[in-house]
């Protein structure tokens, strides 16, 4: 079975290839973010169709949907018996059929994270199909795929990788190799998401923006990430709204919030210290402080014309249902200080 994303022509080759493997393959297309219906209907395609290894060629949303189906063609039951949250939560049984992603987005590391986010349009929440037994187990990541990526979608998911690499390397569960995953990441973010926007045919910005958000995936899924993407949950499950969009609008808020806190709170903290590394990275100012980070940040959601969350229909009446959903969100407890509500609220107040 081959997931696809909005245009299934340009996996056409892959079809192509596999036909001249002797492979047999079925396409199945995917014109959204993966809900849970719709993952329900690719198993049961997958099943008459006898489908017994799954490849995922797209965005983060194919690669969800294709590893959520993967699982789901291992494990008998359904797909609710597994969900978190809203689901039993039960764990899966058996390691999913062969499962293969290939991004065509340099976002969101999805290819190497092992749960799948979907989406209950009814609860209007995002959940996730949660387990190791979920690993992809082969990742192609080619730049090459990259290059026709329309700028906007540059932006956006360039900018979901660049908070996937500072969460977690602020995060309360980092550790020395994640460290240097984000490390190596931010520097390639820094250097490279400006001019694969402005010149998406520059193969190799496209390579460290491809490198970039592989290195974050591997950084997220080992520690954590943070407030950003705890008030994104929420957002992206009432709204729609894609998940880079909203990640672009909240990050250099989120990075404000948090470094003012950790001055008035633990001034002494290696939180503050990460923050500062991270600004010396972006700006490349060997005497940066933490708040040029959040400057640097703020410039370039400003050059890549990221839209602020009102965009998506976001408004001031919903902050304070937004906020209970995001001090509970699992991406919140990584979190580095334990923000108040008040301040949840400026995050949020602050990226309208
Ligand atoms: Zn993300």
């Amino acid at each position: 079975m081959l997931v696809v994303g909005r245009s299934p022509e340009s996996a056409a080759f892959l079809v192509e290839a596999l036909k001249e493997e002797g492979i047999g393959c079925v396409s199945w297309a995917l014109r959204t973010e993966p809900s849970i219906s719709l993952v329900c209907q690719g198993v049961e395609f997958a099943r008459q169709e006898h489908c017994d290894l799954v490849i995922a060629f797209g965005g983060g949303s194919s690669i969800d949907a294709g590893k959520a189906i993967a699982a789901l063609l291992a494990n008998g039951g359904e797909l609710s018996d597994y969900l978190e949250v809203i689901g039993k939560g039960q764990p899966l049984q058996n390691p999913s059929v062969p499962f293969i992603a290939i991004p065509t987005t340099a976002g969101t590391g999805s290819e190497v994270t092992r749960n799948a986010v979907l989406a209950s349009p009814e609860q209007r929440v995002k959940v996730s199909l949660r387990s190791p037994k979920m690993l992809a187990r082969l990742a192609v990541v080619d730049p090459e795929l990259t290059l026709t990526l329309p700028p906007a979608l540059t932006a956006s998911t360039g900018l979901d990788a660049l908070t996937q690499l500072i969460e977690p390397y602020v995060s309360n569960r980092a550790n020395p190799l994640t460290d240097g995953f984000c490390l190596e990441g931010l520097r390639r973010v820094s250097r490279s998401l400006r001019r694969a926007y402005h010149c998406g045919s520059d193969i190799a910005a496209r390579e460290f923006m491809s490198l970039a958000s592989l290195l974050g995936g591997l950084a997220l899924a080992n520690a954590g990430l943070g407030v950003v993407h705890g008030c994104a949950a929420p957002i992206g499950g009432m709204f729609d709204a894609p998940h880079g969009g909203i990640c672009a609008a909240l990050l250099p808020h989120g990075m404000s919030v948090n470094i003012r806190a950790s001055r008035a709170r633990t001034p002494d903290s290696e939180t503050l210290r990460r923050y500062e590394t991270v600004a010396r990275l972006l700006t490349g100012k060997p005497d940066a402080l933490a708040e040029e980070g959040v400057e640097w940040v703020r410039g370039l959601c400003r050059e890549l014309q990221i839209p602020p969350l009102a965009a998506y229909g976001v408004q001031q009446s919903d902050i304070p249902d937004l906020v209970q959903k995001a001090s509970k969100a699992s991406s919140t407890k990584g979190n580095p200080l334990s923000l108040t509500e008040n301040e949840l609220r400026e995050v949020l107040t602050l990226a309208l």
